[in-house]
């Protein structure tokens, strides 16, 4: 059986990124960057003044009082006309130009102006109080490169670089299809029998943090005509996630359905736990390939499936660059091991001390949703027969 590493290469080699689009800044945030950002200027344009108070030569101001001329005043958004000569200071406000002749701001606070004249007892370096031309950013310079998920900051720095389109992977639409005779919508009553299809609101819920546009189907029935009729709809956004149907059970159709459907299999089951039974593949026709996700039914195998494959090929349709999110920690408490399978099981962050460590939850099994909510990720407990002793440092997948 495939391990979760090889999974996930299989996912990369196999998942094509989505074509390039340009949008405005303003509707940038959260996409990803499809094309390098190259700076088309220095930043700051001009050396500029940090302070409210006098442009002056460093090398006329020694601690002692000094008497100087104050020969212009510049503001933010004008320019100086005059240099400054030894002697001289220049009245500037933080934001303006530095004139010709000054090196340095002494701030307002630190001066005694009076009648055209200002008495300085300070000392002063050479570039104090001053951001020289291109401090930040020289122009021809690469800022932000493609790949990157646009932040808040992003759009501030594209903004100061007079970016107002972007070149951008915009979100994929994913769909949801979940499948089950046993299932009824959420705002139904379940019968004898039945439960309510959880799966497709917590999937949503997982697109929509991951970046993706989630496009619930409903739920399918476990037959042939339905589950097609499920899947050919689904196979029109850019990915498709299944839930249930991927087992070994009478009623598992939806590895064979997806082949009907010119879905191409790339793997069945991955030693893990939970979420074994995970079926990928792709759907390759008319110049586009649709990544298929079939995730296990049990929510909390479900849920970890999208966590560690469904993400992955979410990444993949952005192309964005790819983040480590995990942590390694001690178990705050002993942890038992499944024996053949790598669980990543349910924990969460316990803070003592100022020391972060993880500790399990009690679950009762991938049908478990509840522990979820006392967890804040999965610690990682690879395969083995002998209790793993409080210390042990594991890898933790926040949530
Ligand atoms: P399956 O993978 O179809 O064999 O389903 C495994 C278990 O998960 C069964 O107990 C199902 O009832 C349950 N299950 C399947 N789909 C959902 C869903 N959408 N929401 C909640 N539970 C589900
Ligand atoms: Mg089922």
């Amino acid at each position: 059986m495939l391990s979760v590493a090889e999974a996930l290469d299989l996912i990369r080699q196999s998942v094509v990124g989505l074509e390039p689009e340009t949008v405005s800044l303003a509707e940038s945030l959260g996409l990803t960057l499809a094309a390098d950002i190259v700076s088309g200027l220095d930043s700051p344009p001009f050396d500029k003044a940090l302070m409210d108070g006098f442009a002056v030569r460093s090398s006329d101001i020694n601690g002692e009082a000094i008497l100087l001329d104050v020969v212009e005043e510049v503001m933010a958004g004008s320019v100086p006309s005059k240099s400054v000569e030894t002697g001289q200071a220049i009245q500037i406000m933080t934001g303006a130009p530095m004139p010709v002749g000054a090196d340095a701001v002494v701030p307002i606070e630190q001066t005694e102006p009076a009648d055209g004249q200002v008495t300085i007892r300070a000392s002063v370096t050479a570039g104090a109080s001053v951001l020289g031309q291109g401090a930040s950013i020289r122009s021809g310079e690469c800022v932000l490169k493609a790949g990157r998920v646009i932040r808040p900051q992003e759009v501030g720095l594209m903004a100061e670089l007079g970016c107002h389109s972007v070149v951008v992977r915009r979100r994929p639409r994913v769909a949801i299809l979940a499948t089950g005779d046993e299932l009824v919508p959420v705002h139904e009553k379940p019968g004898p029998g039945q439960i309510r299809n959880s799966n497709e609101s917590m999937l949503t819920a997982q697109i929509d943090q991951a970046g993706g546009e989630p496009v619930p189907l409903g739920i399918a029935k476990d037959n042939r005509e339905h589950l097609a009729l499920g899947i050919s709809l689904g196979l029109q956004a850019d990915m498709l996630l299944l839930s249930g149907g991927v087992s070994a059970g009478k009623l598992d159709l939806v590895p064979s359905e997806l082949a009907s459907a010119g879905v191409r299999e790339i793997f069945h089951k991955v030693n893990v736990k939970p979420g074994k039974p995970i079926w990928f593949g792709v759907l390759e026709a008319e110049g586009r390939t649709v990544p298929v996700f079939g995730l296990p039914g049990n929510p909390v195998s479900s849920m970890a499936c999208f966590e560690l494959f469904a993400r992955m090929g979410l990444e993949c349709l952005v192309q964005s660059e790819s983040k480590k999110r995990s942590r390694w920690l001690p178990l705050q408490a002993d942890a038992s091991p499944n024996r053949s399978r790598p669980t990543y099981h349910p924990a969460k962050l316990v803070v003592c001390d100022g020391e972060t460590s993880v500790a399990t939850v009690d679950w009762v099994g991938s049908a478990d949703l509840r522990c979820t909510v006392e967890a804040d990720g999965m610690a990682l407990l690879p395969a083995g027969d002998t209790v793993m002793p409080t210390g042990t440092v594991v890898e933790f997948l926040p949530w």
